[in-house]
């Protein structure tokens, strides 16, 4: 039986890059999964929740704390095996996402790429179906190691059984804490070419006048735009360094509910995405500006980036609820403006 080095009431605010919220009721650090499955033991056998902290930078921590068991996950190890052309690369859960990036770039393994400089740690990416500047993770994750917290057994999913969508999965969607990823295997292009296409990429490269660009120039392209936009959290200095990147999602609508918003708009400027299924991506950014809200714009100690519309900043002083009260704001002015309620992307731990 392996010993827990169980805490309690461990502040979580420092493991969090929002830099807000109160306190872990029990807290574990996991290096293995045998610590994982223990903490799982423990805290089933008093029925208490359990919660999986990564790198803090999607979760929302309530003020008044979570009654729950945190375990932190701080698993690692890569290792690949390369088969025809492709290599497949297996990270467990607690290693940084952007230093994994990074590696797969030194050795020419495409697929990754586009998705430098995403805050957090790996076992968290197929979570969200984490995706940027044309890549997600569903691109190229072929297996997920996981336990599942019903049956208390580890198991490895297909791709096919993650239900991945747009900053969507089953982890998330259908069956939110039941599975605790333990570790993901990415299958990647070795000596491929880099994903290209999205725009603000390509322009970034043309301007440097890169036409053949390696999967290298593309990682730099990337980092520096996201250090344009503070989503990069490698400044320490940075004024809007405090939040959980975008706070927002991209609503996808039908094509009825565009219509409307499009009436309402009045703009046929207004940015729009057709999806597979019919339906229509708007951009969160282009209606929360169109409601009134500008970059920058404070409610006390937090605000909007100066350089990122979606991203709520947490500023000296905040607490949770002023962070909830300013996002309730803006979600109440887009849906006047234009009949759409956005969604939050952070998870929100314990009760607001
Ligand atoms: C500056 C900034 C920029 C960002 N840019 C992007 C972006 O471009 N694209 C994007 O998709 N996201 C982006 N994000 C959001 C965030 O970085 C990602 O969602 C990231 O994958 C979260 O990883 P984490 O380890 O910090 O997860 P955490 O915040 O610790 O956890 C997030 C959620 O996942 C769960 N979870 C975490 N690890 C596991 C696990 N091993 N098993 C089960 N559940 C788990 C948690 O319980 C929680 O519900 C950004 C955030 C910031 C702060």
């Amino acid at each position: 039986m392996t010993a827990l080095d169980i805490r309690e009431r461990v502040p979580l605010a420092a493991l969090t890059t929002l830099g807000v919220g109160g306190e872990a009721r029990w807290f574990v650090e996991a290096r293995d999964e045998a610590t994982v499955i223990a903490a799982h033991g423990w805290a089933r056998a008093r029925g208490v929740g359990l919660r999986v902290l990564g790198g803090g930078s999607n979760v929302v921590v309530a003020d008044a704390g979570v009654e729950a068991f945190v375990v932190h996950l701080a698993l690692r190890g890569i290792d690949s095996d390369r088969t025809d052309g492709a290599v497949d690369v297996t990270a467990a859960a607690g290693e940084p996402w952007d230093a994994l990036v990074q590696l797969t770039v030194e050795h020419a393994w495409a697929g990754l790429e586009c998705l430098s400089g995403i805050p957090g740690l790996v076992g968290a990416t197929p979570i969200q179906n984490v995706g940027a500047y044309g890549q997600e993770v569903s691109d190229t994750v072929v297996a997920v190691r996981a336990l599942d917290t019903e049956t208390g057994v580890v198991t490895t999913l297909p791709a096919a059984a993650c239900g991945f969508a747009y900053r969507d999965s089953a982890f998330k969607r259908d069956a939110p804490g039941r599975w605790v990823v333990l570790a993901v295997t990415y299958r990647l292009r070795a000596g491929g070419p880099p994903t290209l296409g999205y725009a603000d990429v390509d322009r970034h490269l043309a301007r440097q006048g890169i036409g053949a660009p390696t999967l290298g120039d593309v990682r730099a392209a990337v980092l520096a735009i996201r250090r344009g936009k503070s989503m990069v959290l490698d400044d320490p200095v940075d004024p809007n360094r405090r939040s959980c990147g975008s706070f927002f999602l991209n609503p996808i609508l039908d094509a009825d509910a565009v219509a409307s918003v499009s009436a309402r708009a009045g703009d046929a400027t207004m940015p729009r995405w057709p999806q597979s299924d019919g339906r229509v991506k708007l951009s969160a950014a282009w209606l929360i500006e169109h409601a009134g809200f500008a970059r920058g714009e404070r409610a006390g100690p937090v605000g909007l980036s100066t350089r990122h519309t979606l991203a709520i900043v947490a500023h000296d002083g905040a607490r949770t609820a002023d962070v909830l009260a300013f996002a309730r704001r803006i979600q109440d002015g887009v849906d006047a403006r234009f009949g759409v309620r956005l969604t939050p992307e952070p998870v929100l731990w314990g009760q607001a």
